[in-house]
């Protein structure tokens, strides 16, 4: 039996301030409510409107471990991925724990986040894999190598999220993004970044493209690399560096949302012949987030064959579903 795991989620809060919190969201869900037709796509939603979608200012709901395995039935492991502290609009945001759920004493603020991701997987580790992550531009790049350091010999995570086209850095830049690459490597722990588009108006998409990681696979090369979100929208790109660079994976979060089930067919019955095998690919979710239920995201991918019946196209062998569903990333990860 191989394993059934999301690589790819969140938790706790990302604000201590709710109502930036659900501003936040709100500015990065308004093309999906709107695409979908349930917000007005010529001028700014109304206060009631945003409440009829779900996104109340008030009662925004709070994501701890067991909201996360309640949503997650049927899944062995949930990797969840911490955001590191930056200051945006003038409010420093990050993962925090605005409401105790982890234990970790103290004033709540996310300069803590590794020590939150680091608590809740060291209190399930047969359920939870904790993901820290660093800002280099926060507090320096010593800093952010230290704080990495100690979020793995301390505080239990076991792999990095980085966030560069948020935080605004250069996932390449020699000074501010090598030295991460450099202690995840001696420490032995994969990299995962968001090497892909965002929502966000603040995001600067010209540091999200998946080309922009070649010199860290040149420069790393026994370093695994996770590129966040098949890249979206460069998901030939993402695919390419896949192809070029031995210990580089993708994870298929938000992509997955983004694509009917016979696309999500098509890009998997397309990966081999372009070079990239199918155990280079890994179940995500970005969980919580709108529209990524991880019961219906695995569906999606565990029915795809329903499609090529359909089509009269070869099927994807069930192995490689198997393995993209959670035996790829533990295989990599050699937690089996
Ligand atoms: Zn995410």
């Amino acid at each position: 039996m191989t394993l059934v795991i999301d690589a790819h989620t969140h938790i706790l809060s990302l604000a201590a301030d709710a109502e930036f919190t659900a501003e936040y969201g709100r500015e990065g869900s308004l093309c999906i409510y709107r695409s979908m037709g349930l917000l007005p796509s010529h001028r700014e939603p109304t206060e009631h409107e945003w409440d009829d979608c779900g996104f109340s200012r008030k009662g925004f709901p709070v994501i701890g471990p067991e909201e996360s395995l309640r949503d997650h039935p049927g899944f062995d492991k949930i990797v969840i991925l911490a955001v590191s502290p930056q200051f945006l609009d003038g409010e420093l945001i990050g993962t925090v724990d605005s409401f105790g759920i982890t234990g970790v004493e103290g004033e709540s603020h996310p300069e803590r986040c590794n020590e939150y991701i680091g608590a809740i997987a060291r209190a399930q580790p047969e359920r939870f894999i904790g993901f820290a992550s660093v800002n280099p531009l926060y507090r320096g790049v010593r800093k952010a190598v230290e704080e990495l350091e100690l979020a793995v010999t301390r505080y239990g995570c076991t792999g990095v999220k980085l966030y560069p086209m948020y935080q605004h850095w250069r996932p390449d830049d020699r000074e501010l993004a090598f030295p991460i690459y450099d202690a995840a490597r001696s420490m032995g722990i994969p990299v995962m970044i968001h090497q892909a588009g965002s929502t966000r108006i603040d995001a600067r998409m010209e540091y999200g493209r998946p080309a922009l990681l070649d010199d860290v696979g040149r420069e790393f090369r026994d370093l695994r690399v996770i590129i966040a979100h098949c890249g979206i929208p460069w998901i030939e790109e993402a695919m390419f560096m896949l192809t070029k660079h031995p210990n580089f994976y993708a994870d298929l979060s938000y992509h997955i949302a983004t694509i009917s089930r016979e696309d999500l067919y098509r890009y998997l019955l397309r990966a081999e012949p372009f070079f990239v095998p199918l155990e280079k690919l890994f179940f995500g979710t970005d969980y919580p987030g709108f529209l990524y239920d991880p019961v219906a995201l695995r569906t999606k991918l565990m029915t795809v064959n329903e499609d090529a019946e359909r089509l009269g196209t070869p099927p994807i062998a069930q192995a490689k579903l198997d393995g993209i569903m959670g035996g790829n990333f533990a295989a990599v990860l050699g937690l089996e």
